[in-house]
């Protein structure tokens, strides 16, 4: 019996069927009491003169209060939204009821019905038996409570019917037994049902959650970048399509990041570095972007930022482009490694500098490709002059292409003197472009698109391997500098493929002086260090370009076998003229005779910064004064009319441009023409 109370059963029901269940008896229990009510009023009413009181009026008003207590509380249970464990007790609570009153209500009958004649208490069995069974109906969803009605109100009568010595009342309560049978495989089936139809519709939410979820990971999957968990390149599409349809007030930034020098790390670290690195760029520009806006990666090293802002918001996209550019210049640590990576950014603007998705991320791109040529890690607002530029470029880049095996690109050479002497020490070979229409293309416009390409290696060999010819009947004594980019370091074979030019042509070493700035030894100094110190092994000279503009650092001086200084121009130019120059060149030249280390002062054009320079120190020059940069042909005629015209140049040896004579650059002319 008290087994029957207990709920659980060997598998505890779920909460959904805890809650179905209820749902039911919420409905059903008010309606069952207001019937067995009914029953109890009928049964009262019909027994009040045969009766005493207490059993005709005592007893009904006693069910009937505990009937309404119970409606009551079931009805106000109508709106409460139960918990599962609130469920298990209310229907703990009904069974124990459902005994309780069915006992009763059971008794009562049984004690009534031995009180009359035989066609009363039939009647009176009736009025119990169909109070009980329809109770047993609205307890469909409990089938316990059912069985207990069944057995506590409906048994006492039935006992009492199939005991008395009437036949009729006998083959009444043979009828109850198997009405009451039949009732309790109804219940039976019945439940098995309701449990059916909610394990089928509990599996279909199941199935439902499991394909809604299954589409939202689809959803995800598509919108996602898998490596990094930003949003990809169509969510990108997405975001913009949708900014530009809703023809909002405000205006959307697109900020297009392509990482700078990411390729290299990926290259020497391993994909799993680069993997990691490109991982911390995402974390950094969630955090940068914040709730501002959204961030993307749209593959490779390219990212992507949007931002909403006001109609004159130029001043937050323009704060957000500057955070940016030093966030990602910041090192970032990967695997006990520290990385220096930065980001080129392109900015534009719906509606101000584009009307379509297709035209906003083309021109977010162009301004990219302007920030990355401007000298990389800043940002470029969109303007339309940079696709001009941009074609045109595009046009030079095709060209080249076609150019650099047509070996259109030539060495020229530009003296280096000495300002002691007088006399030409070497020549700088400063590349030119000999386009097919006859324009000749300067280094400063054709270098970055080369690096660019991947070819400055290619073309470096080649015009090295042209100054070898060219230089190969000059005076021996005269070195030829050459230029090296930044980038040429990446390439672990540099050394070897200098010194295999040098050796096939069979020209010396030791005449070729290399020309480095100072962002070679930024990015990978270690590499930087190792190609140079094998390539002094062989006996080639190193000079630091470009000095005064850069880092300046005099740890970059100590950390490589620099031979030679060369001051940049922008300070040579004005050295006659302006203190803040003097002071710089001679604070230089100070630094190098420290150091140990000779200076070539850039850029001289006039007599008045040679004669400046010649009083602080500085041991050679390079500049229009002394002759621009020449070919071949025009450097062997000056060498030889230099020789015609100073054989034996006091005060030392070489090829006097300025000993003889105070305007050199006329000389330089002459020389030219008279050779
Ligand atoms: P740089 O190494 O600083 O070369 C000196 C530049 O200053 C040359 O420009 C030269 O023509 C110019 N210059 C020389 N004297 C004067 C002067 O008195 N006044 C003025 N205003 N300019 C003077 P150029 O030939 O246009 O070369 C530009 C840069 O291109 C070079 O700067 C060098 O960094 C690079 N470059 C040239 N050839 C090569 C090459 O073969 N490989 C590499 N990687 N870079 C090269
Ligand atoms: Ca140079
Ligand atoms: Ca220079």
């Amino acid at each position: 019996m008290f087994e029957l109370f207990r709920l659980r059963s060997r598998t505890p029901p779920s909460d959904a069927f805890l809650l179905e269940q209820y749902a039911t008896l919420r409905r059903q229990i008010p309606l069952m009491y207001a019937l067995m009510f009914i029953n109890v009023l009928f049964l009262g009413i019909a027994t009040f003169h045969d009766v005493p009181l207490g059993m005709s009026f005592g007893i009904p008003v006693a069910l009937s209060i505990v009937i309404a207590v119970r409606a009551l509380l079931w009805f106000r249970r109508r709106t409460i939204v139960a918990a599962p464990a609130d469920i298990q007790r209310y229907l703990r609570g009904t069974l124990i009821t459902a005994g309780l009153l069915s006992a009763i209500f059971g008794g009562w009958g049984s004690l009534l019905f031995s009180e009359q004649d035989p066609v009363r208490s039939a009647a009176i069995a009736l009025y119990v038996f169909v109070g009980a069974m329809s109770c047993c109906f609205c307890m469909q969803a409990l089938p316990r409570a059912g069985h207990l009605i069944l057995l506590l109100g409906v048994m006492p009568v039935t006992v009492r019917l199939l005991v008395s010595s009437d036949w009729s009342l006998f083959t009444v309560g043979t009828n109850f037994l198997v009405v009451a049978a039949l009732i309790l495989r109804t219940l039976t089936t019945s439940h098995t049902g309701f449990k059916q139809v909610l394990e089928t519709r509990s599996g279909m939410i199941a199935e439902q959650e499991r394909a809604r979820a299954a589409e939202r990971i689809a959803q995800d999957l598509a919108y996602r970048d898998p490596l990094t968990g930003l949003r990809n390149r169509r969510a990108l599409s997405e975001r913009l399509d949708q900014f530009v349809a809703s023809r909002q007030p405000t205006q959307l930034c697109l900020f297009m990041l392509d990482l700078d020098r990411f390729k290299e790390i990926n290259d020497s670290h391993g994909h799993g570095a680069g993997d990691r690195l490109l991982q911390a760029v995402a974390s950094r520009l969630i955090a940068i972007v914040g709730d501002l806006g959204h961030a993307y990666r749209l593959g490779g090293d390219e990212f992507a930022v949007t931002i909403e802002t006001a109609p004159d918001g130029s001043f937050a996209s323009t704060a957000m482009a500057d955070r940016m550019v030093q966030d990602m210049a910041a090192p970032f640590l990967i695997h006990g490694f520290t990385h220096h990576i930065s980001a080129s950014i392109g900015i534009s603007i719906f509606p101000a500098d584009a009307i379509s998705r297709e035209m906003l991320m083309q021109h977010a791109d162009i301004a990219m490709y302007d920030a990355k040529s401007l000298g990389r890690s800043r940002y470029s607002s969109f303007e339309p002059a940079m696709a001009a530029k941009l074609a045109a470029r595009a046009v030079l880049e095709r060209e080249m292409r076609v150019d650099l095996p047509a070996n259109a690109f030539q060495p020229h050479y530009q003296p280096i003197v000495s300002l002691a002497s007088g006399s030409i020490v070497g020549f700088e070979m400063l590349a030119r472009w000999n386009r097919t229409d006859g324009a000749t293309v300067g280094p400063a416009e054709f270098i970055p698109i080369v690096e660019e390409c991947g070819l400055i290696g290619e073309l470096t060999l080649k015009l090295l391997d042209q100054v070898c010819i060219d230089a190969a009947d000059w005076p021996n004594d005269l070195t030829i500098a050459i230029n090296v980019s930044p980038i040429q370091f990446r390439d672990p074979w540099f050394s070897e493929k200098i010194l295999a030019v040098l050796t096939r042509r069979v020209f010396p070493s030791r005449r070729i002086s290399l020309e480095i700035t100072e962002n070679a030894l930024i990015s990978d100094p270690i590499a930087a260090q190792r190609i140079i110190e094998s390539l002094k092994n062989q006996g080639m000279a190193l000079a630091l370009d470009d000095f005064g503009t850069g880092y300046s650092s005099l740890q970059h001086l100590r950390m490589l076998p620099f031979d030679k200084l060369k001051i940049d121009r922008s300070f040579v130019r004005n050295v006659d003229r302006d203190d803040g120059a003097y002071q710089m060149v001679s604070a230089i030249i100070r630094l190098a005779d420290s150091l140990k280390l000779s200076v070539v002062a850039e850029g001289v054009e006039s007599l008045s910064v040679c004669q400046t320079l010649q009083r602080l120190g500085c041991r050679e020059a390079q500049g229009y004064l002394f002759g621009k940069a020449m070919s071949a042909v025009d450097t062997n005629l000056l060498l030889h009319s230099s020789r015609y015209r100073w054989p034996t140049a006091p005060p030392g040896p070489g090829h006097s441009l300025l000993a003889t004579a105070p305007e050199p650059a006329t000389l330089v002319r002459e020389s030219r023409l008279t050779g």
